[in-house]
């Protein structure tokens, strides 16, 4: 069977997230995204685990309410400020787990995104004891991430560099840009949402598509390792250049600089603040190759756009949380099912009959790739452009900056 999953999510007990992450609310939009299974993130938290464990028991590590399915997972940030994800095969493992940490993290009951003083070698010596997986969460942020302080994932994760078997790209990369790296050819790639809110535009806005036996942590770890038939078969996300590090820009007045001409003003912005190097530049450093090599096993990458926010740029709406963007969200998914099936496999005639011209309109020019995205950088999003005029352009001179519609900053 074929199940698409988001493997990594916070809930309300982690740092700036929405009180509306609960297993509860989060059971019932992941259909609605098209979304089988969710990784719970935030397991080490009691207060978490307690509502995961309310959930209907399908096996040691799968859960399901309403119709989700659910994984144990956290992510931590180790030493280096370096955020790692762990998916557990069982709650034993994860009460284990919390019983070799507790003396190493100040946060554990606290945060469910702890901080643990601990390297990766530690944490995947910790992790393969247990029988869970373990890999680097959003690979190439500038911030929190492997590639932010170390060049290999030898370099962080030791002996066990071997035992890491995927690695997550984040929002600012995709296939295409993390292929050019050689170490990574051999990890599953995973594509999740990393979302700190259950609406529509956060929740599965990245997701992974895998080929399993069924809905479970065994087969999921298996489609992950590749093994018994198992597979990914599909990585969803958003286009790279949305990311709010897609490229070299100041983190204050958000100036965008190539690499060399930020190398050149030793990462110092005109305005004098700092210049945060850009995943795109980050990979350029430690690629292994010009243009990506992919190796057999990797499956295709489709770039979406989450649906509110093509309606909210279809008709004019300032942000993608208002009543007039819900209400026509709601329509197309009460019509067709769920969020996949009307960016992609609905009939665009059937979409003209349940919508507004504008939104059929829209949903075709994404289809058809007439998107023109302005990069991000420097912890802005990026901004797309769905003005029919602007549309084929292909170019980012979009006009005065006034003028133009930031879709994601909120
Ligand atoms: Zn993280
Ligand atoms: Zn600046």
């Amino acid at each position: 069977m074929i199940i698409n999953a988001d493997l990594h999510i916070h809930s309300r007990f982690s740092g700036a997230t929405s009180d509306k992450m609960s297993i509860e609310t989060i059971s019932l939009e992941a259909p609605r995204k098209g979304i089988r299974v969710v990784a719970t993130g935030d397991c080490l938290h009691s207060g978490w685990l307690k509502e995961i464990k309310q959930c209907n028991v399908i096996d040691d590590g799968t859960f399901e309410l309403n119709g989700t399915r659910f994984i144990l997972s956290v992510e931590v940030e180790g030493k280096n400020r370096v955020h790692h994800l762990i998916y557990f095969p069982s709650l034993c493992a994860v009460e284990e787990f919390k019983n070799k940490i507790k003396n190493k993290s100040k946060n554990l009951e606290t945060d469910g995104r702890p901080n643990v003083d601990l390297d990766g070698t530690e944490l995947a010596t910790i992790a393969k004891d247990l029988d869970s997986l373990i890999g680097p969460a959003h690979m190439f942020t500038p911030w929190t991430a492997i590639y932010a302080y170390y060049n290999s994932l030898e370099d962080c994760y030791g002996d066990l560099a071997d035992y890491v078997s995927f690695g997550e790209l984040g929002l600012s990369a995709d296939t295409d840009l993390a292929d050019r790296i050689k170490e990574l050819h051999r990890l599953t790639f995973l594509t999740n949402s990393d979302c700190h809110s259950p609406h529509p535009v956060r929740l599965a806005r990245e997701f992974n598509r895998f080929e399993v036996k069924d809905a479970t942590f065994d087969e999921i770890k298996k489609a992950i390792l590749r093994i018994g038939g198992n597979k990914p078969i599909l990585n969803v996300g958003l286009p790279p250049q949305e990311g709010k590090y897609h490229e070299s820009a100041c983190i204050s007045c958000f100036t965008h600089y190539s690499l060399e001409e930020a190398q050149r003003r030793h990462w110092k912005c005109v305005c004098g603040k700092r210049i945060k190097k850009g995943v795109k530049d980050r990979i350029s450093e430690i690629a292994d190759y010009k243009e990506p090599i992919h190796p057999a096993h990797r499956p295709p990458y489709i770039h979406l756009i989450p649906l509110a926010e093509i309606i909210t740029k279809a008709i004019g709406q300032q942000n993608p949380f208002t009543q007039t963007v819900t209400k026509r969200w709601n329509e197309l998914i009460t019509a067709f099912g769920n969020e996949i099936n009307v960016l992609i496999d609905a009939n665009i005639d059937n979409i003209a009959k349940v919508t507004v011209p504008a939104i059929t309109e829209a949903i075709q020019a994404f289809r058809e790739k007439k998107v023109v995205i302005r990069p991000g950088g420097g912890g802005q999003y990026g901004i797309i452009v769905l003005n029919t005029e602007e549309i084929g352009t292909q170019n980012f001179n979009l006009g005065p900056k006034d003028k133009q519609m930031t879709l994601f900053e909120y």
